[in-house]
């Protein structure tokens, strides 16, 4: 078996201390900085994905307030519409929230935004 340090891998010798996956400890805390650092930078890229999702939702809702426009609008702008950070319940109807605003798809691919309070 190869230490598990992605950087290392160095083949364990046989019968090293049961079922360690390291070389020793320094190989341990090694790729376990390395993990957090990853999550830490995928982490930081969603955050910044919703931001910026929630940037484009701001700019079409003060440019159509409160009248449903062509979502090509939002696809023409580079849209993600995989990006939600919940969802909510208003008159029945299910809105995709990313951030502090809310829209609805319509069959006919129009799309509502509206301000969360
Ligand atoms: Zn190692």
């Amino acid at each position: 078996m190869k230490c598990q340090y992605r950087f290392c891998e160095a083949e364990l010798p046989d019968g090293l201390n049961g079922n360690s996956r390291y070389c020793d400890y320094s190989c341990y805390y090694n790729e376990k900085k390395e993990r957090s650092r990853e999550t830490y930078a995928k982490r930081n890229e969603t955050l910044t994905e919703i931001r910026r999702v929630e940037s484009l939702l701001r700019i079409c809702h003060q440019e159509f307030r409160d009248k449903p426009f062509n979502a090509e609008v939002l696809t023409a702008k580079n849209m993600n519409w995989q990006v939600i950070t919940s969802s909510v319940t208003i008159d029945g109807k299910s809105y995709r929230v990313v951030g502090k605003y809310a829209y609805i798809l319509f069959d006919n691919n129009t799309l509502l935004i509206i301000k969360l309070n």
